[in-house]
C-alpha cells in the first residue's frame, strides 16, 4: 500500500508508541485518525503529526464500548473520506499473580482486574478490527490491520489477563487474514519485547533492570524502532497473517 494521503486509525495514539507509530506514517504522508481516551494527549500526537508533514483528526473513544467504537469508525469514514489502515495498540495493565500464598493467607486475581484487560486488550481489539473492516469494505480499496500483540503473549508470570489477551490479539490477525484476504484486507501482528514507554516506566525499575540482563541486544527498545516495523507490515502488499516480533532477541 501506497501510504501517502491514506488514512490509517491508530488506538491508544496519546502517547508512546501509538504516538511514535503515528508521526512516522505521517512521514509517509499518511493521515492519521487518532484515538484514545486522553484529549490533551491527542491533540499534543495531532501537532507532532502536523509537525511532520501530514494531518490528522482525533476521536475521543473507549475502545471497549460498543457503541462508541461504531460511531467512532463511521465518523472516520466520512469526515476523512475513507479508512485505510488500522493499528489496534491501546492496551492496558492489571499484572498480578493468579493466586499468591503468604503468611497462611491465598490472595487471587480478581474477575475485576482480569475482566478490565480483557476488555481493552482483547474485545477492544475485536471491536475496533470488525468496524474498520466493514468501513474498508465500504469504501472498496482493501486496507491492512495491524495488532499490537506482546512477547506476554507465550505466557508471563504475573500476567493471566494480559498474556491471554495478547495471545489472542495474534490469532485474530491470522484469522482476520485468512477471512478478509477476498476484500483485499491484509492483518499482521507485532508483538513487541520491552520498549521504553510511559506503559513500562510504571513497572518496578528492579524488575525492569533484571529483564533488560536477559535481553540478547542489552537494552530496551524504542517506539521508532516499533513504528519501523508498522510502516513495513503497512506499506508490503504481500504481507498477511504474521505475527512479527521485534524484542532484540528475548525469549520469555
Ligand atoms: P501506554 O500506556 O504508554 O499507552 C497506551 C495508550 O492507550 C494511552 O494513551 C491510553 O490512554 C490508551 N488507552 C488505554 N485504554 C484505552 C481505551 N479503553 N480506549 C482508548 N484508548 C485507551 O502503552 P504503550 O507502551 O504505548 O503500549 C501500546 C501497546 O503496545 C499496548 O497494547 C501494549 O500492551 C503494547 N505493548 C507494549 C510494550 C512495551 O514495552 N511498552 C510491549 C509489548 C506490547
Amino acid at each position: 500500500m501506497k501510504l501517502k494521503d491514506k488514512v490509517v486509525a491508530i488506538t491508544g495514539a496519546g502517547q508512546g508508541l501509538g504516538r511514535a507509530m503515528a508521526v512516522h506514517l505521517a512521514k509517509e504522508g499518511a493521515r492519521i485518525a487518532v484515538i484514545d481516551l486522553n484529549q490533551e494527549h491527542m491533540d499534543e500526537t495531532k501537532r507532532q503529526v502536523e509537525a511532520a508533514g501530514s494531518s490528522a483528526r482525533t476521536y475521543l473513544c473507549n475502545v471497549a464500548n460498543e457503541e462508541q467504537v461504531e460511531q467512532t469508525f463511521a465518523a472516520i469514514a466520512s469526515d476523512m473520506g475513507g479508512l485505510h489502515g488500522l493499528i489496534n495498540n491501546a492496551g492496558i495493565l492489571r499484572d498480578g499473580l493468579m493466586v499468591k500464598a503468604k503468611d497462611g493467607e491465598v490472595k487471587k486475581m480478581t474477575l475485576a482486574q482480569w475482566q478490565m484487560v480483557i476488555d481493552v486488550n482483547l474485545t477492544g481489539v475485536f471491536l475496533c478490527g470488525r468496524e474498520a473492516a466493514v468501513q474498508m469494505i465500504n469504501g472498496g480499496e482493501g486496507g491492512c490491520i495491524i495488532n499490537i500483540s506482546s512477547i506476554a503473549r507465550a505466557g508471563n508470570f504475573g500476567q493471566t489477563n494480559y498474556s491471554a489477551a495478547k495471545a489472542g490479539v495474534a490469532a485474530m490477525a491470522v484469522t482476520w487474514a485468512k477471512e478478509l484476504a477476498r476484500y483485499g484486507i491484509r492483518a499482521n501482528a507485532i508483538a513487541p519485547g520491552f520498549i521504553a514507554t510511559e506503559m513500562t516506566a510504571s513497572m518496578p525499575p528492579e524488575a525492569l533492570e533484571k529483564i533488560c540482563k536477559g535481553i540478547p541486544a542489552n537494552r530496551m527498545g524504542t517506539p521508532d524502532e516499533i513504528a519501523d516495523a508498522a510502516v513495513f507490515l503497512l506499506a508490503n502488499d504481500y504481507m498477511s497473517g504474521r505475527i512479527v516480533e521485534v524484542d532484540g532477541g528475548l525469549r520469555l
